[in-house]
């Protein structure tokens, strides 16, 4: 029987973060990964960290999706299925593409952003941790006049809350990046952000944690949470062992909602699948982050290789890779960055983003446990938002309060009571 302050399952960004700010705050900290640290959504996505971000649900996304289901490099794909979970996730993900939902989102995620943007570079400069982070920010392409109005519209919503968003016509950006094509007739820059190799960060980050006290125990999965009188008590691992601890953190992605259950917690979440492809390096190399925006395909340099990535497929719980949506990668990405036509694939993957349908991530206590906080449901946005997710549940933990406003975040607005 081990006994710490705190136990975090799950070593994807979110738990390694969470870990690695309650171990720095002086908790006993044990990381617990059914897998390896590299095993979850975190080390293959796109790799742009998007400090201040929008949402999924948004005015006038619903009409938009219907038309991309007609269109043959849909980015966006629904399996038909009976699913009454699923069912609902839409209905609640429609019910929250209001403005006034829209605009209340944007504040919590623009705040959370200048903390991701703190948090990665305390960790950058503390740690001997880089992960090749490269303060670049990321091009946001448009081929169409519709879709570049929208990019402006955009950048000047983020310009409002503060953001450094340079609206630019087609030669600017070239200018910026000459491996933009000529196709390509204007789109934005977002200066604040940065670009990573997301598998090195988190390997690099899941390296540093036991210097900082940190007992991670990989390929150990937990399958039940023990409570007595509604609070956390202690977990136990598969290999029957148990491990007691005054605060337990929930991060383990899209599983959580599974773990969740086992304590009767309602964590409604979908999982958005997406691929990556990895290429020989094309010339010239792109030496931004981009946004092919019209399809939806992010293309970052990463380790001598052009990594595409995108498409968000609702098919349930699974790694079965659609050879057809991979191809979408180069066929979306063709237009705006030269050189894709003649790169060779060198591998691909896919993961699954922790969706919510009202947008925003499930983080901070819950009060139907005392004792758990919940870390998850950053869908689009995990990679980001992973390190300052970290620093909010270690304040939770250990200060009983947070500077950030976390009240729409709460884990509870999904339980009758939260719901009020
Ligand atoms: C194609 C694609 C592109 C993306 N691009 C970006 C981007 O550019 N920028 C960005 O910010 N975000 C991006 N994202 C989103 C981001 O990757 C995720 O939101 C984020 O990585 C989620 O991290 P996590 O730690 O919650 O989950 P995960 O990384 O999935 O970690 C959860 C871990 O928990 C473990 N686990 C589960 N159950 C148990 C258990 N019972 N016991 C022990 N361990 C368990 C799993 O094995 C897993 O390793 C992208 C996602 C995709 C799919």
């Amino acid at each position: 029987m081990t006994k710490v302050d705190t136990v975090v399952i799950g070593g994807g960004i979110v738990g390694l973060s969470c870990a690695y700010y309650c171990a720095r705050r002086g908790q006993k900290v044990v990381l617990i990964e059914r897998d390896t640290l590299e095993s979850g959504v975190s080390t293959g996505n796109a790799g742009l960290v998007a400090f201040g971000h929008t949402p999924m649900p948004r005015p006038g996304v619903i009409k938009q999706t219907m038309r991309m289901l007609f269109d043959p490099i849909n980015p966006l794909y629904v399996k038909p299925r009976f699913d009454l979970a699923m069912f609902k996730w839409f209905l609640d993900f429609r019910k929250a593409c209001t403005q006034d939902r829209f605009n209340k989102c944007m504040k919590i995620l623009t705040d959370l952003g200048w903390g991701a943007k703190e948090c990665f570079e305390q960790i950058i400069n503390e740690e001997m941790v880089n992960g090749e982070y490269r303060s670049v920010g990321w091009l946001d392409l448009c081929l169409t006049e519709e879709r570049l109005k929208q990019s402006h519209a955009e950048a000047e919503l983020m310009r409002s809350y503060g953001y450094n968003v340079e609206s630019l016509a087609g030669d600017g950006l070239r200018r910026h990046d000459p491996a933009v094509r000529d196709e390509v007739i204007g789109g934005a820059h977002y200066h604040d952000s940065a670009i990573v190799d997301p598998g090195r960060f988190v390997s690099e980050l899941g390296r540093c944690l036991p210097e900082r006290g940190v007992i991670v125990r990989t390929k150990t999965e937990i399958k039940r949470i023990l409570t007595k009188n509604d609070r956390f008590v202690a977990v136990r691992t598969t290999g029957a062992e148990r491990i007691e601890a005054n605060n337990l953190v929930l991060a383990a992605g899209i599983w959580t909602s599974q773990l969740a259950k086992t304590i009767n917690i309602n964590i409604p979440m979908q999982a958005g699948k997406g691929y990556h492809v990895n290429l020989t390096a094309p010339k010239p190399m792109l030496t931004h982050g981009v946004v092919c925006a019209e399809t939806f395909v992010a293309a970052t340099p990463m380790a001598g290789t052009l990594r595409l990535a995108g498409t968000i497929e609702f098919s349930g719980i699974n790694d079965y890779v659609v050879q057809k949506r991979l191809n979408m990668l180069q066929i979306g990405a063709r237009k705006y960055i030269r050189g894709i036509g003649t790169s060779q694939s060198l591998s691909f993957w896919s993961g699954l983003r922790p969706c919510i349908a009202d947008g925003l991530p499930a983080v901070g206590p819950t009060a139907q446990v005392k004792g758990v906080y919940f870390a998850t449901g950053h869908a689009m946005m995990g990679f980001t938002l992973g390190p300052v997710t970290g620093r909010i549940i270690s304040e939770c933990i250990v200060d009983g309060k947070t500077e950030q406003d976390i009240t729409l975040l709460s884990p509870d607005r999904f339980s009758r009571a939260g719901r009020g």
